[in-house]
């Protein structure tokens, strides 16, 4: 279930509706100002809507004040184990203060801490980590790890509505996926509260991002979840909001720059497309318009799959094609693909989103098409589409009416969310 509730970290809306934000968190000491503010600003620049820095020492605290400051984002103060902390994050005007109210020191300081928020109007983010339960849901914990979370966060949701405090998300984290996802739905389905997403200790990029992907991405699909932070193991936290994007962008859940699409490759193959697919991945970070930009491997199935790209190259030993919206536009040597693909893409946009096409060079790219192509090749793309349409008539005769097609369980509409609706794309 969605979350009703709405707070607010800065100018930032999370919760009830809202688009997905995106999160991270500093690597650097907080109090090393140079450096921190240069990582704030490299995440904000990757997409972050807020940053968190860790504040574990007075140092941090003071340094705080300059970084609220100088931030474009806003800044989530982390604190842990010491109350002071969290009332001098509180007073140095962080947007928002992450603590779990079962380390702060006891009811009375977690009291006078949500009374300074309640007083500031600064939220907070409440949170439980599998590794951190309270000493009495141990027993549960073992029998039980989702129920264990679940209770624990619920007992200090209620602990936030004994002191009339409602200005709050909360987040339960554990190391493993299985486990995020049954007590986020679960948490979902018992409180209004905005939720915050990650899988702890997630791992590195690539082990990380995958688990992440998975286990957010099941929670984002079923609607859950109102702002995410994925933790990978490096000092590049502009490498976690490009990780958090991809997640949001592929269940379409928010739209941020180009989207590129590459065909797995396979023994057709004639070029080192590797390469290019890098290289193109890399020349489209500089945009930041969502433009849709496709690689295919060879010209055996013709544009195919890729006719709803913008632009796009497929290549062959010696000589490739650029195509956009799905026409022919113009054939160049393959090792000048990449090159000529920007060119295209730049004239486009200097033409004011129009493309620029030349008659004959198109005409000639469709002539070298019609010699690539070869509709008898069983690529993986046709398999494919064969053995869809055999799971089609399957279908159509189990449910009695052949050659009809059956209706599906479920309607996708690819151009939506599955929680459109819910959901709206920030610019
Ligand atoms: S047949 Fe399909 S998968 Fe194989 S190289 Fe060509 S486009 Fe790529």
């Amino acid at each position: 279930m969605a979350s009703k509730n709405q707070i607010h970290v800065g100018n930032v809306p999370i919760g009830g509706g809202a688009p997905v934000a995106v999160q991270t968190m500093t690597k650097t000491e907080t109090a090393d100002l140079e450096a921190t503010l240069a990582q704030i600003r490299r995440v904000a620049e990757a997409g972050a809507d807020l940053v968190r820095c860790a504040v574990p020492r007075e140092k941090d605290v003071e340094a705080l004040k300059t970084i609220v400051r100088e931030s474009p984002i806003p800044v989530i103060a982390d604190i842990h184990f010491n109350h002071t902390l969290a009332l001098k994050a509180l007073d140095a005007g962080a947007h928002c203060i992450r603590i779990n109210p079962g380390n702060i020191g006891g009811p009375e300081k977690v009291a006078e801490v949500v009374a300074k928020a309640h007083q500031l109007g600064t939220p907070i983010r409440i949170g439980v980590n599998s590794g951190s339960l309270p000493a009495h849901l141990r027993d549960l914990e073992y029998a039980n790890p989702v129920e264990a979370l679940v209770t624990a966060a619920v007992e200090m949701v209620e602990l936030m509505e004994r002191l009339e405090f409602t200005n709050f998300k909360v987040s339960m984290k554990s190391t493993s996926v299985p486990n995020t996802i049954a007590s986020n739905r679960l948490l979902a389905d018992r409180i209004p509260y905005p939720l915050h997403l990650g899988v702890t200790e997630a791992g590195t990029k690539w082990s990380g991002s995958l688990k992440s992907a998975v286990g957010l991405g099941t929670l984002l699909a079923d609607g859950i979840g109102d702002t995410i932070r994925i933790s990978l193991s490096t000092f590049q936290a502009e490498e976690e909001v490009k990780v958090a994007w991809e997640i949001l962008k592929a269940l379409r859940l928010r739209r941020r720059g180009p989207e590129l699409i590459a065909c797995p490759t396979c023994g057709r193959l004639q070029f080192d497309m590797d390469t290019v697919v890098a290289e193109v991945e890399k020349r489209l970070e500089a945009y930041e318009d969502p433009i849709q930009v496709s690689v295919l491997g060879c010209a055996v199935n013709g544009i195919g799959e890729a006719r709803h790209a913008d632009f796009g190259i497929t290549g062959a030993k010696d000589m490739g094609m650029i195509y956009a919206k799905g026409e022919p536009l113009k054939k160049v040597p393959t090792g000048e693909l990449v090159d000529e693909l920007f060119k295209e893409i730049d004239h486009y946009y200097a033409a004011g989103k129009t493309l620029v096409r030349d008659d004959a060079r198109a005409a000639e790219a469709a002539q070298w098409l019609a010699e690539n192509e070869d509709a008898t090749a069983m690529t993986p793309e046709r398999l494919a589409a064969l053995e869809a349409e055999a799971a089609e008539r399957e279908n159509g005769a189990e449910n009695g009416v052949e050659g009809q097609k059956p209706e599906p369980a479920v309607q996708l509409d690819e151009a939506v969310s599955p929680v459109a609706g819910r959901r709206f794309t920030r610019a």
